[in-house]
């Protein structure tokens, strides 16, 4: 009646409510540091973290200066840089023991360099005290800036990931202030830094997608060198975000990846619940086994 498509039940999972995090989610605040697994109350946080030994960090505050329209994190105008934050989230990466670690940051056009400087600092602090932790970076477009890119890459990630999040069509309605081929771009440049770094990139579906659209997506990634794509269910955040118009089954995503490793894609991961830093750290394995 409201117009809102009801959640399937592949999707109503249960939430452990006894999940021994309190102590992680302590130091959290005490280093006030950000994660998007918190932050965006993912659902894997459990396997993730207790299991799988990755976690999603987010640099640079908690406040974006750009506003998607499938997103939940904060808009406005962001704090100072905090230059002492690449060793606290080398500290955190230590203490919860990770193996994988992604750092993904807010947009920030209100800096010249985006914030690459203090990304790359915090993926060479990460490195200096855990030199067995792989290190993936899920940065914005940076503006399109190739310095800014350069910047990124010189610090030598283990993985690239920057997100395209829709089709080319649906790009200025999801997220206004992106470029779809900007997006593009800034991964066949990182590739072409860094030309062993495996590329990734993330999309979701259920905004009102054709097939045709998603495969046309998935041939323009790898028209720009991308190695590893992830695909997953859009899932409102709350009702002022755009609605869900979609819910694909498992066996569709199954039919979706099948169509990406037909396409010459190392890796792909696709479901409900993928998300882009959902499996990372078998993806580098897979990446790199190549
Ligand atoms: Fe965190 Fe990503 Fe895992 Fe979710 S899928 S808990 S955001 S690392
Ligand atoms: Fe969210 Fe990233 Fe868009 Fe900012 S740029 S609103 S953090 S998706």
């Amino acid at each position: 009646k409201d117009g809102y498509l009801r959640k399937p039940e592949w999707l109503k999972i249960k939430l452990n409510t006894n999940e021994n995090y309190t102590g992680l989610k302590k130091m959290m605040r005490e280093k006030n540091l950000h994660t998007v697994c918190e932050e965006a109350k993912c659902p894997n946080i459990h396997e993730c973290w207790g299991i799988r030994r990755t976690a999603t960090f987010m640099i640079l505050g908690d406040v974006c200066t750009r506003a998607c329209r499938f997103c939940a994190i904060k808009t406005g105008l962001p704090t100072e840089l905090d230059l002492a934050e690449p060793e606290r989230v080398a500290d955190s990466v230590q203490l919860m023991n990770l193996k994988h670690a992604v750092i993904t940051a807010v947009a920030r056009d209100d800096l010249k360099d985006g914030g690459a400087e203090v990304f790359a600092e915090t993926v060479r602090a990460i490195k200096r005290k855990n030199p067995f932790t792989t290190v993936e970076v899920l940065p914005s477009d940076m503006g399109g800036i190739y310095e800014n890119i350069q910047t990124l890459m010189a610090a030598r990630p283990d993985i690239l990931n920057h997100n395209i999040e829709t089709v080319e069509r649906l790009t200025p309605r999801v997220r206004a202030r992106a470029k779809y081929h900007r997006s593009l771009e800034l991964l066949q440049r990182s590739k072409e830094l860094q030309p062993d770094i495996p590329t990734k990139s993330s999309l979701m579906i259920g905004l009102g997608e054709t097939k045709e659209e998603i495969i046309q997506t998935m041939d323009d990634l790898r028209a720009h060198d991308v190695d590893i794509m992830t695909i997953g269910q859009y899932l409102q955040p709350s009702k002022k975000h755009l609605p869900v118009l979609k819910y694909y089954t498992p066996q569709e995503f199954g039919e979706l990846r099948e169509i990406a490793m037909t396409k010459g894609f190392k890796h792909c991961e696709a479901g409900p619940l993928v998300r882009s830093s959902y499996h990372a750290d078998e993806q580098v394995n897979a990446a790199s086994k190549q």
